[in-house]
């Protein structure tokens, strides 16, 4: 299938990833709205929140809670908007969760990989 988070998932795209495990990897967004901005992504490939089993979206959404907080403690972040588009609201057609981390002050976007290397260390 020609899906770019198949693709990811599988390893045959790289990716900023911060977090695997058998049916879940998360990864920064490569065209971040703001730092931190983190995919979550079941490996299998569903298309959208209504084709996805109730139970693997209850898992991508406890993963997902896990990875906001860890982002909380690393980037110092404040708040957090959990997002899922669907429809046309969606580009990539294989269901994801946004993570976006709020911060107190506006803050510039920073370089993808320098976000990276301060969420690993
Ligand atoms: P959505 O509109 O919810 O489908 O959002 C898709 C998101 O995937 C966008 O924020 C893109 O920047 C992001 N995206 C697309 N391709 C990649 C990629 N290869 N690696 C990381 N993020 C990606």
């Amino acid at each position: 299938m020609d899906c770019i988070f198949c693709k990811i998932s599988n390893g045959e795209i790289p990716c900023y990833k911060i977090y695997e495990d058998e049916s879940i990897i998360a990864f920064l967004d490569v065209n971040p709205k703001c730092n931190g901005h983190t995919l979550v992504v079941p490996k299998e490939h569903f298309q959208d929140v209504y084709e996805i089993p109730e139970v693997a979206l209850l898992y991508l959404e406890t993963i997902g809670k896990k990875i906001a907080k860890d982002l909380m403690e690393k980037l110092s972040v404040t708040g957090i908007t959990f997002m899922m588009n669907y429809g046309t609201s969606q580009e990539v057609k294989h269901i994801h969760l946004h993570i976006l981390p709020n911060f107190d002050k506006k803050q510039t976007i920073e370089d993808v990989e320098k976000i990276y290397k301060k969420i690993m260390e």
